[in-house]
């Protein structure tokens, strides 16, 4: 069988779980929850899979064809598929995707080591759709907006999931009846309330402040997104950044660039005491979150944020080598380089 004959058939596979769960969650929500796990954990061994068959197979092992298309191996567990994804195809999973995953994965085991019929009507169908609906919203856009082409053939099929598991939105407007109060306790605090990307229920509790990262976090599902509030270049309005590389303002649909959210976040100030002191370095460095180049900057509040991301750090670190702002602690960088650079040795060695 060829790598891309498997690849299809892991994805199929995959689909199958997922749907099987859809059809269980109102009636046997744990079942569910394991079957749908089991999807997702199969999907992103897909896309491994999608470079290369040895990938999902565990490091314990020597990786046998022979043996792999029997399907006698170990495979690899969701920590090793997310440093794979990272180390050998360079994909970041962000954060909050990867602790939804996760937050799955340990409810799975708990039901599956633990199983037992008291144990199985604790679990509410509500907090299952409430796991499912997150670690499926950021699984879903990792598929259609990070790798659209590799899972281009299932387009159609993806979509009925999605269409499938958001139907269940229903159930948790048990948990939206229940937070009436605390919306109207968190808008008198100054907090705004906006619709959620996950769950479409208006609980998504945001910050008013301007020009400052925060996490807008979902009362109902619990999405957790990081934002930033800017007054739009274009019309002024307030405009919403969540980390794309460009974003139409909502009021007046024209483009804004990072550039433009850039200028906006930088201490103006600062740089230009720093240009009249004769430093004209570049106060931008690389994200070691997402490999974005110099789209790291220091805010006027003080907060070191990358642009593309929207991940935020304590420092940025220089190379001793090449000079170059990094968001990690670099270790003897003056031999050994930077994400830059190849530092020192490597120069000795052309000489
Ligand atoms: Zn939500
Ligand atoms: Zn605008
Ligand atoms: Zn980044
Ligand atoms: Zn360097």
């Amino acid at each position: 069988m060829s790598n891309k004959m498997m690849f299809s058939s892991l994805v199929e596979n995959s689909l199958n779980f997922l749907n099987k769960a859809i059809t269980e969650i109102k009636d046997q929500p744990f079942f569910s929850l394991i079957h749908f796990y089991t999807g997702l954990e199969l999907l992103l061994k897909a896309r491994l899979m999608n470079e290369h068959w040895s990938l999902i197979i565990s490091r314990k092992s020597v990786p046998d064809l022979q043996k792999f298309t029997n399907g006698d191996f170990q495979s690899i567990n969701l920590d090793e598929i997310l440093e794979a994804l990272d180390k050998t195809l360079g994909i970041k999973v962000a954060k909050t995707h990867a602790d939804a995953f996760h937050l799955v994965r340990k409810h799975r085991n708990r039901i599956v080591h633990f199983f037992h019929g008291a144990q199985a009507q604790k679990t509410k169908p509500e907090q299952i759709v409430q796991e499912q609906l997150v670690a499926w919203h950021f699984l879903h856009q990792m598929i259609t907006v990070q790798w659209p082409q590799v899972f281009k053939p299932w387009a159609k099929e993806l979509l009925d999931i999605d269409k499938g598991l958001r139907k269940y939105h229903t159930y948790l407007r048990i948990i939206f009846d229940q937070k009436a109060a605390t919306f109207r306790q968190l808008k008198a605090q100054g907090f705004k309330i906006e619709s959620c990307p996950s769950c479409n229920f208006k609980s998504l509790v945001c910050s008013k402040n301007m020009d400052f990262l925060y996490q807008a976090k979902c009362e109902v599902c619990n999405l957790s997104a990081p934002r930033i509030n800017i007054s739009c270049p274009h019309c002024a309005k307030i405009f919403t950044y969540e980390g794309d590389a460009t974003t139409n303002c909502k009021h007046c649909k024209r483009r804004i660039f990072i550039k433009d959210i850039e200028n906006i976040l930088l201490d103006h100030g600062e740089l230009h005491i720093r240009a009249m002191e004769g430093d004209f370095s570049d106060p931008e460095a690389s994200c070691v979150e997402c490999d974005g180049f110099h789209t790291v900057i220091n805010t006027k509040h003080n907060q070191i944020l990358c642009m593309a991301c929207l991940s935020d750090f304590p420092e940025i670190y220089l190379c001793e080598w090449c000079g170059e702002g990094n968001t990690k602690i670099l270790e003897n960088s003056y031999y050994e380089g930077c994400s830059h650079c190849n530092g020192a040795s490597d120069w000795r060695r052309e000489d």
